[in-house]
């Protein structure tokens, strides 16, 4: 007899190539996968996925699309990717019925206030923190901030729009620098709510780490702990390098466990995947952030599993569908990957060195992931990496190995950025013309 395939719903709002490779993960083993976007719908279906279009902004209603959708051919399963349809995925598998995050949790973790608030109630380990209206007097405002201190929107990821101010002239520009870019027309464009306030934090010194992890009913699995060993003091804060296994000792790594079960508890996740952020210093582990989602770009690509080497997309998309993954470990050997920082602002035109990068020992690869002529954006204002190197070491050299590795193949590397030319209006030329 035959059994129906089961339906696996991606909500994403980048259909890149994240999304393709969870959604090749899901094929690989049987599964239909059905996209939920937010991206522009007005051409005829040019990604040829009949993707559903959504407004991942209005949750509620995004779900209620998906649940009509479900009506005529149904939907056994929900992933998201990135924090956007983190909200409308929760909706939609509390209509259907389907096991994952309440509404309720995921939008308490998705605003990085309501997330502080909820964390610091919960007395686990936060920042101090006060938020502001972008319409209020900043005079008024630097009395209540403790310097250093990191101005951030409430809304935003990626590190985009994450400013560190040492005293108040710094808070100053760098409150102008966000108001600025949260007004441009791409963030605009995204009508998150919660764009006018701004959340600012105490500076946090201290390594930092992240957590990847799966929750079933609540209860976490943890699947890799990075190192990020290059130093985040700002004053912006892209990241590059990731490392795993962890060089922190097991003691440290226990703590920060046990500090991601108190937030995941205190904000009522339960199910799917998490990822987490943390500083450790001398009083322990700090959350700075922890998202229902899975780790962002192509990152994932860094993690596998036992037995069968399985990709992180594929233990993530197994889940999803409702398998037991409890008994998966990472692979022994260390792996890592860098997020490759954008120098400056500019086109891209040209890049340079990467086979001599790929040659480097213990690098798999290295791929580019803006395309040439774009135009890439630095931090603070930028939100995506010109790519990602990989690197894996199975001998006694381990982490250090994979780090060097990383760092001598990314010395390889050289972009061409151009500066971007101000393009003048050709009815502005024709007026002045006369
Ligand atoms: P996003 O969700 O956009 O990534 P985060 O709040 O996680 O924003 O901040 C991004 C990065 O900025 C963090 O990974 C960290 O390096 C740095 N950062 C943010 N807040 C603090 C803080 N209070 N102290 C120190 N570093 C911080």
């Amino acid at each position: 007899m035959n059994v129906a395939p089961k339906r696996l719903l991606l909500l994403t709002s980048k259909l890149g190539y994240q999304a393709r490779a969870f959604a090749d993960a899901a094929r690989r083993l049987g599964a239909e996968v059905v996209f939920g976007t937010d991206r522009c719908h007005q051409l005829d279906d040019p990604w040829q996925d009949a993707a559903l279009p959504l407004h991942f902004e209005r949750p509620a209603e995004a779900a209620e699309e998906i649940v009509r959708a479900a009506a005529l051919a149904p939907i056994h399963a929900i992933l998201a990717l990135g924090d956007r349809p983190l909200a409308a995925a929760a909706h939609t598998a509390r209509a259907l019925c389907l096991p994952y995050n309440s509404p309720e949790s995921v939008e308490t973790a998705r605003n990085k206030l309501l997330q502080r608030e909820c964390l610091s109630a919960a007395h686990v380990s936060v920042p101090q923190f006060i938020s502001f209206a972008l319409e209020e007097d900043l005079e008024r405002v630097l009395p209540r901030v403790a310097f250093p201190c990191v101005v951030k929107p409430l809304m935003l990821s990626m590190s985009q729009g994450v400013v560190r101010a040492n005293d108040a002239g710094e808070f100053r520009a760098a409150v102008a620098r966000i108001r600025a870019l949260i007004q441009s027309p791409e963030i605009q464009v995204t009508r998150e709510a919660s764009l006018g306030r701004l959340l600012v934090e105490g500076f946090l010194p201290g390594p930092e780490i992240a957590l990847e992890g799966v929750l079933e009913e609540g209860s976490l699995q943890t699947l890799a702990i990075f190192d990020k060993p290059d130093p985040l003091d700002g004053p912006y804060f892209e990241e590059t390098i990731y490392v795993t296994p962890s060089r922190l000792a097991p003691r440290a790594l226990a703590a920060v466990e046990d500090c991601a079960r108190r937030a995941i508890g205190a904000l009522g996740l339960s199910r799917g995947p998490i990822h987490a952020e943390f500083r450790v210093n001398s009083r322990g582990p700090w959350v700075l952030e922890l998202q229902p989602r899975p780790i962002g770009g192509l990152c994932a690509r860094a993690l596998r599993f036992c037995p069968q080497k399985m990709p992180l997309e594929e233990l993530l998309a197994r889940h999803a569908l409702g398998e037991d993954v409890r008994g998966l470990e990472r692979e022994a050997a260390a792996a890592g990957v860098m997020m490759i920082p954008v120098p400056r602002s500019g086109v891209l035109e040209a890049v340079e060195g990467l086979e001599e990068a790929a040659r480097v020992p213990g690098i798999e690869s290295v791929e580019i992931t803006t395309r040439m002529h774009d135009y890439v954006a630095a931090w603070p204002e930028g939100s995506s990496y010109l790519g990602f190197i990989f690197a894996r070491d199975s001998g006694p050299g381990g982490p250090a190995a994979v780090e060097a590795a990383l760092r001598a193949a990314h010395a390889c590397l050289r972009f061409d950025l151009r500066p971007r030319l101000p393009v003048e209006h050709p009815l502005a030329h024709r007026t002045r013309g006369g």
